[in-house]
């Protein structure tokens, strides 16, 4: 058999790994194995490797170098940042405010706070998936101890109105952390001027390895450690560092927030002609998220009268990766959870389709995606008798 052709647009999952990075780790994996933690000459050199990587995360976010941590990835910044400081503020208060649209690193974390005897508020969205800063400023009790508003949703694509809310925690004297996994490298970032606190990001998401993020804490901000051991991260966060790792996110991060405008205009020129082409194509779609507001390469659209499910394993056939909201996907019973705190009815939230763009496409994806989706929900419309039912009174 040929090498089929692929076509990547699931890019919100995870993105391959760029040249330059893969070039940049790569001695890390081998002569350059020292433990940063010795102090013979090799692992000076790694020691001046994660420091130097630590200063291209600090850059890219306005942060100064002192307040970057490495970690093992989005979760565990997310895991950190909610449980330290939860636990750090325990005497002051035990209310938590998130939204109902965090990602699970978020949410079920929040959750597993709750049965330890914390308070939880999920805060609602509208249609767009938007959270409300009169909503979050209304939230805000005597016992409130956290914030946690992730910066752009990763199903729907929805960018929240991060400097407000952080604004608003500010003036609480809340601690504002924000899941930035999404937004790195598509937004700018400056921890300062938007009053944020903390801030989860993860490599993978940005074409640098997959295992390897960090936790942007504020200078003097109390929180408790999550990973216990070592005295690495300056006595945070234990655990001999992900030396290639760290290295390849330093690379990563600095490739991603190099020109933002510039990758944006690109991904953001395909990302229209595929949903203008879909729109034009089928009929009886609903585009989830918010029409201006929302990342350059996302596209979340939902089909009526389709599974998403049946919908993914016809285009992995014609080799087209790509997501879904519906429930069979996720394992779970209940479809997205974004989907549904957006108030889309659960039939239609079943036939939704999630496309995320990225440096791997091109026009020709693009049109070949075109080409090939219409018919496909096209065949399975006419499998569905809900669409006959429609069709035919
Ligand atoms: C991917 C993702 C995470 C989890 O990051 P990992 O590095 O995979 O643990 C957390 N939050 C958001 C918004 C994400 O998209």
């Amino acid at each position: 058999m040929a090498d089929k052709r692929i076509i990547y647009m699931d890019h919100s999952a995870t993105t391959c790994v760029r040249k330059e990075v893969l070039e940049a780790m790569a001695p890390y994996h081998a002569e350059r194995f020292g433990n940063p933690s010795s102090i013979y000459s090799i692992a000076r050199e790694s020691k001046k490797a994660v420091e130097a990587a630590r200063g291209q995360v600090a850059k890219a976010l306005g942060a100064d170098p002192d307040e970057i941590y490495f970690t093992s990835g989005g979760s565990e910044s997310d895991n950190w940042a909610i449980k330290g400081v939860a636990l750090a503020n325990r005497q002051k208060g035990n209310h938590i405010i998130t939204t109902k649209i965090e990602h699970h690193a978020v949410l079920h974390t929040c959750q597993y706070l709750e049965k330890e005897g914390f308070r939880v508020t999920y805060l609602p969205v509208d249609r767009y998936g938007l959270v409300s800063p009169a909503d979050l400023e209304k939230a805000i009790t005597d016992t409130t101890i956290l914030i946690s508003v992730m910066y752009a949703n990763n199903e729907i694509g929805t960018i929240e109105p991060i400097a407000e809310l952080g604004a608003i925690a500010k003036k609480h004297k809340v601690p504002f952390h924000t899941d930035a996994v999404q937004a790195i490298g598509n937004i700018p970032i400056d921890v300062k001027a938007q009053d944020i606190d903390l801030l989860s990001l993860s490599a993978h998401k940005f074409y640098g390895p997959k295992g390897v993020g960090a936790l942007y804490i504020r200078k003097g901000l109390k929180v408790h450690n999550l990973i216990h051991g070592g005295g690495q991260e300056r006595r945070r966060r234990a655990g001999t560092e992900n030396l290639a790792g760290i290295v390849g996110l330093g690379k990563a991060i600095e490739l991603a927030t190099a020109d933002i405008e510039g990758h944006n205009q690109t991904i953001r020129a395909l990302r229209d002609r595929l949903l203008k082409g879909i729109q034009a194509r089928i009929s009886d779609t609903h585009l989830n998220g918010h029409p201006e507001k929302r990342l350059p390469g996302n596209i979340n659209i939902s089909f009526e009268f389709i599974e998403g499910e049946s919908l993914l394993l016809w285009l992995d056939d014609e080799g087209i990766c790509a997501s879904t909201g519906s429930a069979c996907s996720s394992g779970s019973l209940e479809p997205s959870h974004v989907l549904m705190a957006t108030g889309l009815p659960v039939e239609i939230s079943h036939g939704s389709l999630r496309l995320t763009l990225g440096d791997a496409n091109t026009v020709a994806d693009v049109d070949f995606v075109l080409g090939v989706l219409p018919g496909i929900v096209a065949k399975l419309r006419e499998m569905s008798p809900l669409y006959k039912g429609k069709k035919g009174g």
